[in-house]
């Protein structure tokens, strides 16, 4: 390439970007709402809790208050529990009671959901809450072990700047529908598949 293509392809890349840079600021600027947002993570793929793991400690390094509740498998302790434990600005409950499969004790479960439920509720209600994590939460809606409208009535009354991140695989309509921001994590490949367990500081 010739000295002046060099310099046209150099200029020719800024102009692109000068333009580009104009969008996104306009974007930005357009983008003037502060409000509590509802984070919904759901999919087959990995990734859900450990990106819920992750806003936690967005928000622990601005100081800011956490609740979180663990429906499903608040039995199993993970890597994320022992570091929350330690964490004076986060609030804990977790269902006592594992797998489906691992119980079946169809009531004993919807038992310990309502229990746990009941905490995560007044998390919704707490105004020095800045951030309320949902863990689980969409299975015990798909499983009917909560009443739907009652968790969408809790996370529509919660206090106006209070943030959510609820996950889960195969989220309602609903839950989608009340939620501001949704992602679908997707299974390309797991390390299960091919017989290799469950790794410390990665799956727990
Ligand atoms: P993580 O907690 O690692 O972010 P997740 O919340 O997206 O995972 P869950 O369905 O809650 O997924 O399952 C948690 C555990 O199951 C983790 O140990 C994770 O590695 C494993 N896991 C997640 N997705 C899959 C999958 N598609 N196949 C096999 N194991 C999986
Ligand atoms: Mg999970």
């Amino acid at each position: 390439m010739s000295e002046d293509q060099s310099k046209a392809k150099d200029a020719s890349y800024k102009k692109r970007m000068q333009r580009k840079k104009a969008h996104v600021d306009a974007r930005i600027e357009e983008a003037n709402i502060d409000k509590g947002i509802i984070v919904l993570l759901t999919g087959n793929g990995k990734g859900k809790s450990s990106s819920a793991l992750g806003m936690i400690c967005r928000a622990l390094g601005y100081d800011m208050k956490i609740g979180v509740a663990k429906f499903l498998k608040g039995d199993q302790d993970t890597g994320e529990d022992i570091f929350l434990a330690k964490q004076p600005n986060v609030q804990i409950s977790r269902m006592k009671t594992g797998f489906t499969w691992d119980t079946q004790d169809k009531a004993y479960d919807i038992a310990m959901a309502a229990e746990t439920w009941t905490e995560a509720q007044a998390y919704l209600k707490d105004k020095s809450l800045d951030l309320v994590v949902l863990d689980e939460l969409t299975y015990m809606v798909s499983y009917k072990y909560l009443d739907e409208s009652a968790v969408l009535d809790a996370l529509n009354n919660r206090p106006k700047d209070q943030h959510v991140v609820i996950t889960g695989r195969a989220a309602s309509e609903n839950l989608i529908k009340i939620a501001d921001t949704v992602s679908e994590v997707k299974d390309i490949k797991h390390a299960f598949r091919a017989n290799i367990k469950a790794q410390k500081g990665i799956d727990l």
